[in-house]
């Protein structure tokens, strides 16, 4: 079994559309793919309807999620969730607030942009974004459409749109024990994305992740592309003193990233672990 229990999709800054997202998995071997578009579940529907319409033969689960934009302490950090009732009001709502704020602030850092000498327009990051949750993504892909940068991942550094860059300006962004706690009570079972990712910005502490577990957290997604072989072990450390599940995924962004989808695997246990915790919707499955 080959699991990857985090994937975006253009319904945020993925570049696959949903029904290409499924077809994409299939074709890398997967047997199971979470679709975990940031503060949305815009691409559920049409994932579900691209799994359905799949010719026999073709086996694959997905796993409806998504992942949740946080900050404690000034430190943004993701949260995923999978399983959860999408209509459950309390958490529809706080993805709401995160989703209309980012709008506002998506239009405050091309001004911030465009202050800077970068020639790029607002119309132009909603062209790129389409339907999809804007997101600093957009923003660099249209940075790298003027010529200011040469790709995605240059554009986030101190000079343009990484954390507490020139150009960066905050969302809203959920408390994580709230977000934790909605999760919950939507049935979903939330996950910890990327714990260790120094690399996008300052991370939170073991005693952060310690509440977070005492407010029901399921587990730390451990083997990413953003950890090093230190921070896997020492997270995996930490994961078995707080009693967490240990996930590993892509966080596929298609041609956004160059992290291939399946580069990272969830065990089969570990999935079966989150599976039996989650009472908010069902995997969809061909
Ligand atoms: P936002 O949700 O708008 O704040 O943008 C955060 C997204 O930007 C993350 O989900 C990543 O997809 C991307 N991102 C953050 N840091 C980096 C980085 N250092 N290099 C490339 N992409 C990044
Ligand atoms: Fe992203
Ligand atoms: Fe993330
Ligand atoms: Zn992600």
């Amino acid at each position: 079994m080959r699991i990857d229990l985090h994937a975006h999709s253009n319904a945020s800054d993925g570049t696959d559309s949903p029904a290409e997202l499924v077809a994409a998995a299939v074709a890398a071997g997967l047997d199971v793919v979470a679709l975990t578009d940031h503060d949305t579940v815009a691409g559920h529907a049409e994932a579900a309807g691209a799994v359905r319409a799949l010719p026999a033969g073709s086996r694959l689960t997905v796993v409806p999620g998504a992942e949740l934009s946080c900050a404690v302490d000034g430190i943004s950090l993701h949260l995923l969730a999978y399983l959860f009732d999408p209509e459950e009001p309390e958490f529809a709502r706080e993805r709401d607030l995160v989703r209309t704020d980012r709008f506002r602030r998506g239009r405050a850092i091309v001004e911030r942009c465009r202050e800077l000498g970068a020639e790029i327009s607002w119309e132009q990051v909603r062209r790129i974004a389409g339907a999809g949750s804007v997101g600093r993504p957009h923003i660099a892909s249209a940075l790298v459409e003027a010529g200011v940068v040469a790709t995605v991942s240059d554009a986030f550094t101190a000079d343009w749109l990484a954390n507490g860059g020139r150009a960066d300006v905050r969302k809203h962004e959920t408390d994580p024990v709230t977000a934790v706690r909605l999760v919950r009570v939507a049935g979903g079972v939330p996950v910890f994305a990327h714990p260790g990712a120094v690399k996008r910005g300052r991370t939170v502490s073991d005693q952060v992740i310690a509440d977070l577990a005492a407010a029901g957290l399921a587990g730390l997604e451990v083997d990413h592309t953003d950890h090093d072989e230190e921070t896997r072990e020492r997270l995996r450390g930490l994961a078995g003193e707080l009693g967490l599940l240990v996930t590993g995924s892509s966080d596929y962004h298609g041609t956004r990233k160059t992290v291939r989808l399946g580069e990272h695997t969830t065990d089969p246990e570990v999935y079966g672990a989150l599976l039996a915790q989650a009472t908010g919707a069902k995997p969809i499955e061909r």
